[in-house]
């Protein structure tokens, strides 16, 4: 992918990419989108999330990325999922219980 972290807002030729990534651009950078057939696919990274240890509030240290699907936009009526790539951390507080965290996305419920 040599777009990586860039914003391709309205230049797919997918109505439902473009829809996203109108919606998203606030919170993410879309890399990419496909549609393989039974649903369409948007993978972007995060820009726009929470880095702090859910439990001690603590600034980890950065060690890798996760990919989270999103799935069940409320965006369209067409399957979509969402692949984004959010940064994982290590808690580095003495005492806390979290070893390794991911970052939280500002505009979703963790977990989901
Ligand atoms: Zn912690």
């Amino acid at each position: 992918m040599t777009n990586k972290g860039l914003l391709l807002v309205g230049s797919t030729s997918n109505v439902i990419a473009d829809t996203i990534c109108r919606t998203a651009e606030l919170v993410l950078a879309i890399t990419g989108a496909s549609d393989p057939g039974e649903y369409t696919l948007i993978e972007a990274d995060a820009t726009a999330y929470i880095d702090r240890c859910p439990t001690c509030d603590n600034t980890g240290i950065f060690r890798d990325h996760v990919l989270r699907t999103l799935m069940n936009l409320p965006i369209v009526e067409f399957p979509t999922r969402l692949h984004v790539r959010l940064p994982r951390y290590r808690c580095t507080m003495r005492g806390c219980r979290v070893k390794f965290y991911q970052a939280q996305l500002a505009c979703a419920e963790a977990n989901k």
